[in-house]
């Protein structure tokens, strides 16, 4: 079984308010990036890595991240798109032929081997699975008019993180399907095989720390934490 990560580098990050890129921004000395990739390269379930990021920063990604600190599974470093979906899609295409994709955000730096085990087993049985946690606060649908619309059951509400891993033919037959009628309004991969494919996508067990770094209180929050593993080291 061959197993590729494609590893999103390639947003803008807007809500940091920062001039540099957040998947750039140094935590501890090293960059965002460098955590998730970190793991995927120590991890003998993943054969290849895929590094998907803006045009201009291909060069940097390649001498400062990838050869810089030995990451030697990161075989293709490729170009996004305008919206992640579109920066999807390029990991795919430059991953042809691998059996299962994991599809990660760099802005989760706390993933861990034994989340891409419990997520690639599941892959393997129900071919579709996300990362995802049960939300921990009740959440509230609004209307267009800033009332609240609907509040849904919140023991059936998850939050979704990243990996996302799927069978390749699958994701990628759904990608193409989406891809010929509209992408707006898709912001994760699950979405677009549910949409597609019309299969069920599994919920797998994240990790409450597997945060996704958006805004600066983020950064505080894992600075903490990388602080914190340092000294348990
Ligand atoms: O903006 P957000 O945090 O939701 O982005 C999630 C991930 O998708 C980030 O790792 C970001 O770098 C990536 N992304 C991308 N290409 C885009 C937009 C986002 O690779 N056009």
């Amino acid at each position: 079984m061959d197993t590729t990560a494609i590893v999103l580098a390639a947003g803008r990050g807007k809500r940091m308010q920062s001039g540099t890129p957040k998947q750039f921004m140094l935590l501890r000395g090293k960059p965002l990036l460098y955590y998730s990739l970190r793991v995927f390269e120590d991890s003998p379930l993943v054969d290849h890595v895929i590094l998907v990021t803006e045009e201009e920063n291909i060069a940097f990604c390649r001498s400062e991240i990838v050869e810089r600190y030995g990451f030697h599974k990161v075989e293709r470093i490729t170009a996004g798109g305008k919206e992640r979906y579109d920066s999807v899609y390029q990991g795919l295409i430059a991953c042809e032929g691998t059996d299962y994709v994991l599809i990660h955000d760099s802005a989760r730096p706390f993933i861990d081997g034994l989340m891409l085990e419990r997520g690639l087993s599941a892959a393997v049985k129900y071919k579709a699975c996300v990362l995802a946690m049960p939300s921990k606060d009740t959440v509230k649908i609004a209307g267009e008019d800033g009332f609240v619309k609907e509040t849904p059951d919140r023991s059936r509400v998850w939050i979704i993180q990243t990996p996302q891993i799927f069978s390749y033919d699958l994701v990628r037959n759904a990608y193409d399907q989406l891809r010929a009628v509209g992408m707006e309004g898709v912001t994760d991969d699950a979405m677009v095989v549910e949409k597609a494919a019309g299969r069920k996508v599994y919920l797998v067990e994240g990790d409450y720390k597997n945060i996704k770094i958006t805004t600066p209180e983020d950064l505080e929050t894992a600075e903490y934490r990388l602080a914190k593993n340092e000294r348990e080291i």
